[in-house]
């Protein structure tokens, strides 16, 4: 079994980001911007918003993160965000999901200019995800993708359990799977017999956040296993969907959490605000 290791992969990402970022700075005078809006005071948003800040300082961004109160309408962030596309020093903007419930959270995301949305959120970059052209594909299953490419495994032509499918997770992590030709089930909440689909892939990848959703007996001998899930235990240690003790004896590639799939995630962030920096160089 082998580790699949996010933290040492995002850290030479970052530091091609870092490079290519000072690059476009001496060639161009471009530094990429990516603008965050953060409403209220869920921690963990907090704790996400801070990472994504320092992760653009360390590669040289120009960052800044629009904090409002739970309280805030609809009005005065849709303002805000007309602002930030009108703002030629912001390349992405950002928004912290979820967002208060009175908020109506697709006007926000279908708001954001396309060419800004650096988390790939959008109807239009999400169609044209689909559609296998090129565009911003969400960060949490872009990593996954980068990460299987560093290790050498290609989805080609295998059987895939994707196990959860919301629209920022599952499901774009599905097409990015089908667009490099694996044979994609994609299961959720009502599908009947989720071990049948498990146990039968020669990769499953699960992001629904339920500690211990996969066990060993769900999964084939062999098997890649991504677990994207992220849970605090009451005692506050953080695990993912997987029980990795007992599965990673099974699986030929496994990923760990924390330091799995976490931060490639935001090593996808920077490169998604780098690329619609570039996507600014006059021709
Ligand atoms: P979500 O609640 O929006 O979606 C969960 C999905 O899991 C749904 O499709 C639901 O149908 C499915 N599901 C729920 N219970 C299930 C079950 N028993 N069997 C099969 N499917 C089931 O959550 P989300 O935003 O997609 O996040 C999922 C997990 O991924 C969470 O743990 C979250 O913290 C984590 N996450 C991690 C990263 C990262 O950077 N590693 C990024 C985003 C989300």
């Amino acid at each position: 079994m082998q580790i699949l290791d996010g933290k040492a992969l995002s850290q030479k990402i970052t530091q091609k980001v870092k490079e290519e970022t000072q690059e476009l700075k001496e060639r161009h005078g471009i530094i990429p911007g990516l603008a965050v809006i953060l409403v209220g005071d869920d921690p963990a948003s907090h704790t996400y918003v801070k990472m994504k800040e320092s992760a653009c300082e360390k590669v040289g961004f120009y960052s800044i993160v629009h904090k409002m109160p739970a309280s805030i309408n609809q009005e005065e962030i849709e303002e805000t965000i007309r602002m930030m596309n009108n703002n030629p020093n912001i390349h992405g903007i950002l928004v912290q999901l979820p967002l208060p419930q009175h908020i109506d959270t697709t006007r926000i995301l279908e708001l954001i200019d396309p060419s800004k949305d650096v988390d790939g959120f959008h109807p239009y970059n999400f169609g044209r995800l689909m559609e296998g052209l090129d565009t911003f594909a969400p960060c949490t299953p872009l990593g996954v993708m980068e990460m299987l490419a560093a290790y050498d495994i290609d989805p080609k032509g295998m059987d895939v359990c994707v196990v959860g499918a919301s629209n920022i997770v599952g499901k774009p992590m599905a097409a990015l799977l089908l667009n490099a030709n694996a044979t994609v089930d994609i299961c959720h909440i009502y599908t009947k017999d989720l071990q049948s689909h498990t146990k039968k892939a020669d990769m499953v990848v699960v992001g629904v956040g339920k500690p211990n959703l996969i066990t060993a007996d769900m999964v084939k001998d062999g098997a890649v296993v991504v677990d994207i899930g992220i849970n605090k235990l009451p005692d506050g240690k953080l695990v993912g969907d997987v029980d990795f003790e007992n599965v990673s004896k099974k699986a030929s590639y496994i990923t760990p959490v924390p330091g799995g799939v976490g931060p490639m995630t935001i090593a996808m962030l920077l490169k998604n605000t780098l690329k619609a920096a570039k996507q600014r160089i006059k021709a």
